[in-house]
Protein backbone atom coordinates (compact mmCIF):
# COMPACT_ATOMS: atom_id res chain seq x y z
CA UNK A 1 0.00 0.00 0.00
CA UNK A 2 1.63 3.64 -1.04
CA UNK A 3 1.84 6.06 1.58
CA UNK A 4 -1.10 7.94 2.42
CA UNK A 5 -2.84 5.93 1.34
CA UNK A 6 -5.82 4.71 3.96
CA UNK A 7 -8.73 2.18 3.32
CA UNK A 8 -12.13 2.15 5.24
CA UNK A 9 -13.98 5.04 6.23
CA UNK A 10 -12.73 8.54 6.87
CA UNK A 11 -12.69 9.29 10.29
CA UNK A 12 -14.06 12.16 11.39
CA UNK A 13 -14.74 11.84 15.35
CA UNK A 14 -12.30 11.64 18.06
CA UNK A 15 -11.65 9.27 20.94
CA UNK A 16 -10.75 10.12 24.42
CA UNK A 17 -8.58 6.85 24.48
CA UNK A 18 -5.78 8.28 21.72
CA UNK A 19 -4.91 11.19 24.31
CA UNK A 20 -2.66 10.87 27.29
CA UNK A 21 -4.62 12.41 30.45
CA UNK A 22 -4.26 13.55 33.87
CA UNK A 23 -6.22 11.87 36.43
CA UNK A 24 -7.46 14.37 39.47
CA UNK A 25 -6.98 11.46 41.95
CA UNK A 26 -2.95 11.68 41.54
CA UNK A 27 -3.17 15.44 42.37
CA UNK A 28 -3.90 14.64 46.22
CA UNK A 29 -0.64 14.74 47.66
CA UNK A 30 -0.33 18.50 46.32
CA UNK A 31 -3.33 19.06 48.83
CA UNK A 32 -0.76 18.82 51.99
CA UNK A 33 2.89 19.49 50.45
CA UNK A 34 3.96 23.27 50.64
CA UNK A 35 3.17 25.50 47.74
CA UNK A 36 6.23 25.65 45.59
CA UNK A 37 7.57 24.05 42.40
CA UNK A 38 7.13 20.02 41.85
CA UNK A 39 7.25 17.89 38.81
CA UNK A 40 4.09 16.08 36.78
CA UNK A 41 6.10 12.90 35.94
CA UNK A 42 5.14 9.53 33.58
CA UNK A 43 7.27 6.65 32.41
CA UNK A 44 8.56 8.80 29.72
CA UNK A 45 7.47 12.22 30.25
CA UNK A 46 8.40 14.90 33.36
CA UNK A 47 7.10 18.56 33.15
CA UNK A 48 7.31 21.23 35.94
CA UNK A 49 4.60 22.50 37.21
CA UNK A 50 3.72 25.21 40.70
CA UNK A 51 1.80 24.56 43.14
CA UNK A 52 0.52 28.22 44.21
CA UNK A 53 -2.85 29.42 45.71
CA UNK A 54 -5.41 31.86 45.57
CA UNK A 55 -6.57 34.47 48.20
CA UNK A 56 -9.26 32.87 49.22
CA UNK A 57 -7.07 29.77 49.96
CA UNK A 58 -7.92 27.52 46.71
CA UNK A 59 -5.05 25.90 45.54
CA UNK A 60 -4.37 25.18 42.20
CA UNK A 61 -1.54 24.05 39.78
CA UNK A 62 0.00 26.64 37.28
CA UNK A 63 1.85 25.02 34.08
CA UNK A 64 3.72 26.97 31.80
CA UNK A 65 2.54 26.30 27.99
CA UNK A 66 3.20 28.03 24.91
CA UNK A 67 -0.05 29.31 24.75
CA UNK A 68 0.34 30.63 28.09
CA UNK A 69 -0.02 29.92 31.80
CA UNK A 70 -2.19 26.81 32.64
CA UNK A 71 -4.18 26.70 36.20
CA UNK A 72 -5.81 23.89 36.98
CA UNK A 73 -7.43 24.45 40.26
CA UNK A 74 -7.83 21.78 43.19
CA UNK A 75 -11.38 21.49 44.34
CA UNK A 76 -12.07 19.21 46.96
CA UNK A 77 -15.83 17.96 47.17
CA UNK A 78 -16.34 18.64 51.11
CA UNK A 79 -20.02 17.02 50.82
CA UNK A 80 -18.69 13.89 49.82
CA UNK A 81 -17.06 11.50 52.82
CA UNK A 82 -14.11 10.50 51.12
CA UNK A 83 -13.25 13.99 49.81
CA UNK A 84 -13.12 13.91 46.39
CA UNK A 85 -10.71 15.70 44.60
CA UNK A 86 -11.84 17.04 41.30
CA UNK A 87 -8.97 19.32 38.59
CA UNK A 88 -10.78 22.10 36.89
CA UNK A 89 -10.56 22.79 33.09
CA UNK A 90 -8.23 25.49 32.03
CA UNK A 91 -10.63 26.42 29.53
CA UNK A 92 -14.16 26.10 30.47
CA UNK A 93 -13.12 26.05 34.74
CA UNK A 94 -15.66 23.16 35.23
CA UNK A 95 -14.68 20.45 37.73
CA UNK A 96 -13.57 17.36 36.14
CA UNK A 97 -12.10 13.96 36.97
CA UNK A 98 -9.88 13.84 34.25
CA UNK A 99 -8.47 16.25 31.48
CA UNK A 100 -6.79 15.26 28.29
CA UNK A 101 -3.29 16.38 26.86
CA UNK A 102 -3.95 18.45 23.63
CA UNK A 103 -2.26 20.77 21.57
CA UNK A 104 -3.14 23.79 24.19
CA UNK A 105 -2.38 22.10 27.17
CA UNK A 106 -4.81 20.38 28.58
CA UNK A 107 -8.48 20.27 28.33
CA UNK A 108 -11.68 18.77 29.21
CA UNK A 109 -13.29 16.15 27.02
CA UNK A 110 -16.18 18.57 26.08
CA UNK A 111 -14.30 21.50 25.47
CA UNK A 112 -12.28 19.00 23.35
CA UNK A 113 -15.17 17.36 21.48
CA UNK A 114 -14.13 13.62 22.56
CA UNK A 115 -16.20 10.87 22.65
CA UNK A 116 -15.74 7.74 24.16
CA UNK A 117 -15.55 4.94 22.00
CA UNK A 118 -18.20 2.21 23.44
CA UNK A 119 -21.49 1.50 23.44
CA UNK A 120 -22.04 1.74 27.10
CA UNK A 121 -21.54 5.46 26.84
CA UNK A 122 -25.01 5.32 25.67
CA UNK A 123 -26.59 3.40 28.35
CA UNK A 124 -24.79 5.85 30.73
CA UNK A 125 -26.05 8.61 29.15
CA UNK A 126 -30.09 6.77 29.40
CA UNK A 127 -28.94 6.01 33.16
CA UNK A 128 -28.02 10.21 33.82
CA UNK A 129 -31.55 11.06 32.04
CA UNK A 130 -33.52 9.05 33.98
CA UNK A 131 -31.52 10.16 37.71
CA UNK A 132 -32.09 13.70 36.93
CA UNK A 133 -35.82 13.35 35.55
CA UNK A 134 -36.15 11.68 39.11
CA UNK A 135 -34.02 14.04 40.61
CA UNK A 136 -36.02 16.78 39.69
CA UNK A 137 -39.46 15.41 40.19
CA UNK A 138 -38.26 15.16 44.18
CA UNK A 139 -36.67 17.85 44.99
CA UNK A 140 -37.84 20.43 41.78
CA UNK A 141 -34.75 23.11 40.23
CA UNK A 142 -32.65 22.97 43.49
CA UNK A 143 -28.95 23.74 43.09
CA UNK A 144 -26.99 21.06 41.23
CA UNK A 145 -30.24 19.07 40.73
CA UNK A 146 -28.47 18.13 37.40
CA UNK A 147 -25.24 17.96 38.35
CA UNK A 148 -24.32 14.48 38.93
CA UNK A 149 -20.55 14.59 40.34
CA UNK A 150 -23.11 15.44 43.14
CA UNK A 151 -24.61 13.12 44.97
CA UNK A 152 -28.54 12.86 45.99
CA UNK A 153 -27.14 11.43 49.61
CA UNK A 154 -26.93 14.94 50.67
CA UNK A 155 -29.93 16.83 49.47
CA UNK A 156 -32.57 17.53 51.93
CA UNK A 157 -36.10 16.70 52.35
CA UNK A 158 -38.63 18.60 50.28
CA UNK A 159 -41.26 20.79 53.32
CA UNK A 160 -44.34 18.87 52.63
CA UNK A 161 -42.88 15.32 51.65
CA UNK A 162 -43.36 12.54 53.78
CA UNK A 163 -40.45 10.90 55.41
CA UNK A 164 -40.94 7.25 54.65
CA UNK A 165 -42.03 8.61 51.67
CA UNK A 166 -38.92 10.66 50.85
CA UNK A 167 -36.71 7.93 51.60
CA UNK A 168 -37.92 5.31 49.36
CA UNK A 169 -37.83 7.54 46.61
CA UNK A 170 -34.22 9.04 47.17
CA UNK A 171 -32.88 4.91 47.78
CA UNK A 172 -33.87 4.85 44.45
CA UNK A 173 -31.97 7.33 43.03
CA UNK A 174 -29.12 6.84 45.49
CA UNK A 175 -29.09 2.98 43.83
CA UNK A 176 -29.38 4.54 40.14
CA UNK A 177 -26.38 6.84 41.13
CA UNK A 178 -24.54 3.81 41.38
CA UNK A 179 -24.57 2.62 38.77
CA UNK A 180 -23.87 5.15 36.73
CA UNK A 181 -20.97 5.70 38.47
CA UNK A 182 -19.76 1.83 38.23
CA UNK A 183 -20.24 1.89 34.59
CA UNK A 184 -18.70 5.30 34.65
CA UNK A 185 -15.34 3.48 36.11
CA UNK A 186 -14.79 0.23 34.87
CA UNK A 187 -15.51 1.92 31.39
CA UNK A 188 -12.75 4.22 31.90
CA UNK A 189 -10.59 1.66 33.48
CA UNK A 190 -11.18 -0.31 29.68
CA UNK A 191 -10.27 2.57 27.99
CA UNK A 192 -7.52 4.25 29.73
CA UNK A 193 -5.88 1.08 31.16
CA UNK A 194 -2.37 0.90 29.22
CA UNK A 195 -1.99 4.73 29.01
CA UNK A 196 0.47 5.71 32.00
CA UNK A 197 -0.80 8.89 34.21
CA UNK A 198 1.08 11.68 35.19
CA UNK A 199 1.54 11.86 38.93
CA UNK A 200 3.49 14.97 40.76
CA UNK A 201 6.49 14.22 41.92
CA UNK A 202 8.94 16.17 44.35
CA UNK A 203 10.88 18.70 42.47
CA UNK A 204 14.20 18.53 41.39
CA UNK A 205 16.05 21.98 40.20
CA UNK A 206 18.66 21.28 37.49
ZN1 LIG B 1 -13.41 22.27 29.48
Amino acid sequence: MSKGFHFGRVKTRQYTVEYPKLCANSFKPLLKLPLGKYCLTSQSNSRPIELKETSSGIRFVSLEHESGELQLGLITCERSASKKLYITCPYCQTKRQHLYQCKSGYACRTCLKLHYASQSERKKDRLARRIRKLRRAIWGDINDIYNLTESAMYFSKPKYKRWDKFEQEKEKVLELEKQYWQLSEAHLEKLFGNICTYSPSAYVPP
